[in-house]
């Protein structure tokens, strides 16, 4: 068979299933969304605490565009350490409150990065039912001998699972995002510490939805911070904050690190004001959760906790159906379906930004309210 006809026919096939994508321009101005000609007012982004556009993020990319070009020119280990880094990577183990840290390309290539730097054919993974799909890919790149996964949030489950099998491993580490990204839902990440502690695993936390919003209990121990630069620091990148033996063992053996080009100057720069404004501006980074948790409450749900709010509509053609009505009143929030969530799950997945007024969440209430879309009494 020819590719082309090859490939037409899975498209068709996901088409079906609606599981088809397409890429529409968007035009991002804030939260407002400018999609063929029409604008709309988002309730679909990341950009949490309205960093992306903030005039001394832009300025600080700007002025290194200017000092230092365009892009890295190369890997890091050859000449593309810029001395951005530097700064970056200590303001990073700053906020995590550990000893070092180290930036990749994203968030993704930091995940399929560290793991298999870690953990090989003799160890044991357990992770989070839900957790992201860049921390399974990294777990398959891994080899590791066994992956098992606990029912989400279930630290129950996860206690049986490390009685039952971790003896017979060498290494065992626990993979969990801190907030689930398309349930909003918090990691119990106090006892995840003390089961780790108790059962000699590492605990890692991918904390792409939590930075500068959610913080864990004090004290807990969490061995590998993983996290994202491209969402509430509003630029690109990933990083990993660990101590420094971990993050020297992944300079000499991530390979997506090692075999990919350094962020370009501006996109640190950028990431490095964002940080500064995320330390000197609480409310700033207290709104996103307290927008989320008042259209919880008007919705009759139970907040989750932190920026998102998922409304579960079952099938993907509800959610579909959904995010349509609300686009004819001029609001955007994307239809989720599998294999992003589970089948049968489908949602509306709201987020909520620092800039959103309190005018702009009243609108969506009372848009919701009116179309009558509920979410089911499911949880995933
Ligand atoms: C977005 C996301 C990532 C990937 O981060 P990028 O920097 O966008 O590659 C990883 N984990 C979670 C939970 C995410 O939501």
């Amino acid at each position: 068979m020819k590719l082309e006809e090859h490939c037409r026919k899975e498209v068709k096939a996901l088409a079906k299933a609606d599981l088809a994508r397409e890429l529409k321009e968007s035009l991002c101005e804030g939260v407002m969304v400018t999609q063929q000609g029409k604008e709309y007012l988002s309730f679909s982004g990341n950009d949490y605490l309205g960093l992306a556009r903030h005039p001394e993020v832009v300025a600080a990319a700007t002025e290194a565009l200017a000092r230092y070009g365009a892009g890295a020119g190369a890997s890091r280990l050859v000449t593309g350490n810029h001395p951005l880094y530097a700064k970056l990577e200590a303001q990073i183990a700053r906020m995590k409150k550990t000893d070092a840290a180290l930036v990749f390309g994203s968030g993704y290539l930091a995940n399929i990065g560290v793991i298999p730097s870690i953990i090989g054919r003799n160890d044991i993974i357990f992770a989070d039912k839900l957790v992201h799909a860049c921390l399974l890919d990294g777990s398959l790149l891994s080899g590791a001998a066994s992956l098992k996964r606990f029912r989400h949030n279930d630290y129950t489950h996860l206690e049986s699972l490390l009685v039952e099998h971790r003896q017979n491993f060498e290494n065992a580490i626990i993979l969990v995002d801190h907030v689930y990204s398309m349930d909003g839902d918090i990691a119990p990440l106090g006892h995840l510490a003390r089961l780790a502690r108790d059962h000699g695993a590492w605990l890692m936390v991918d904390d792409a939805h939590g930075l500068g919003m959610i913080e864990p209990e004090p004290k807990t121990h969490v061995d590998i911070w993983m996290g994202t630069l491209s969402k509430s620091a509003g630029s690109y990148g990933g990083y990993i904050a660990a101590k420094k033996p971990v993050i020297e063992l992944l300079v000499s053996r991530a390979r997506s690190f090692m075999f990919s080009t350094g962020l370009p100057p501006s996109a640190c720069a950028a990431a490095f004001a964002a940080l500064e404004i995320i330390s000197e501006e609480p409310k700033r980074c207290e709104r996103p959760v307290l927008l989320a948790t008042k259209v919880a409450e008007a919705l009759n749900l139970q907040p989750t906790g932190s920026a998102i709010l998922p409304i579960i509509l079952g099938e993907a053609q509800n959610a579909l159906d959904a995010s349509e009505a609300l686009k004819r009143r001029g609001i955007l929030a994307v239809a989720i379906r599998p294999p992003a969530v589970p089948t049968g799950t489908a949602r509306l997945r709201l987020s909520f930004s620092a800039e959103h007024t309190d005018a702009q969440v009243d609108r969506l209430i009372d848009a919701l309210l009116e179309e009558e879309i509920r979410s089911l009494p499911c949880a995933a």
